[in-house]
């Protein structure tokens, strides 16, 4: 049987492909793609002629059938979607477990994601993260959303369009408070990369302070909730130093 490669491609940059991704995507027999017109863009530029199918959220299911039965003629298929790893707020979730449950080989050739790239420049911990994707697009159900999400010790990781980036940091502020420390990360890899990182309402300012700041590709991240320990008490610095001065006094 064939084997369904999941490749990773470029964010924005089209040097940042791996020599093995480009030797995959000319020798499948198939390369599955989100949007064929666009990933076109790629090939071409890479001299890559493999065959191509469109693959994309609507018409997924019915691309099962298919591609299983291109594997099991032993033919192989390469996964890739308009930018990024395959998977990631991307189309492919449902072909890979089908094809697993049926035994058929899913192989990784891996690379460039933004949620990664933005958390490798953020300036935020990185020993935990969630990653969330794209918050939903109205006011009420984006500000639920990141309740849900409050008391979360780890680094959030979101995925916002350049629409609604301003809104999105507004709602952060709204529940989340103007203080707590976000980043936002765009242009990953473009002309234009640009990481900006502080309180989430120092952020805000800088987005709303030129319309070139709103416009592009965003990863928005949000450091986690500050943390205490079960039976942890906090200390108020000046009960500490009272403390100290009691010591200090005390025969
Ligand atoms: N599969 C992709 C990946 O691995 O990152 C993500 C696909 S998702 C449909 C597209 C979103 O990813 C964009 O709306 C943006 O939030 C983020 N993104 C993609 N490229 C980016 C870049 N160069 N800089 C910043 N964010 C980017």
């Amino acid at each position: 049987t064939g084997i369904l490669y999941i490749v990773a491609t470029p964010i924005g940059n089209l040097n940042d492909i791996t020599l093995r991704a480009i030797e995959v995507l000319k020798q499948v027999d198939v390369i599955a793609a989100e949007d064929t017109r666009h990933s076109k863009k790629l090939l071409d530029h890479y001299g890559i002629d493999t065959r191509l199918m469109a693959v994309h959220d609507h018409n997924e299911q019915d691309r099962i059938e298919v591609l299983m039965q291109f594997l099991q003629d032993g033919k192989s298929v390469a996964l890739i979607s308009d930018a990024g790893t395959p998977l990631i707020s991307d189309p492919g979730f449902r072909i890979v477990r089908a094809m697993q449950k049926v035994g058929l080989g899913v192989v990784s050739i891996p690379g460039p994601c933004a949620a990664v790239a933005a958390l490798s420049i953020a300036g935020l911990p990185t020993d935990r993260f969630l990653f969330v994707g794209f918050l939903p697009p109205k006011q009420q159900a984006r500000r639920s959303a990141l309740e849900k999400v409050l008391t979360e010790s780890a680094t959030l990781v979101f995925y916002e369009s350049p629409k609604r980036i301003a809104d999105c940091v507004a709602d952060v502020i709204e529940v989340m408070g103007a203080e707590r420390v976000i980043s936002v990360a765009k242009e990953i890899t473009k002309a234009f990369e640009t990481v900006k990182t502080g309180a989430a309402a120092e952020v805000l300012d800088w987005l709303l302070e030129d319309d070139h700041h709103r416009r592009g590709e965003f990863v928005l991240l949000v450091q986690g909730a500050e943390t205490e320990a079960p039976g942890d008490t906090v200390v108020e610095p000046s009960a500490l130093r009272a403390v100290q001065l009691a010591n200090e006094y005390m025969p």
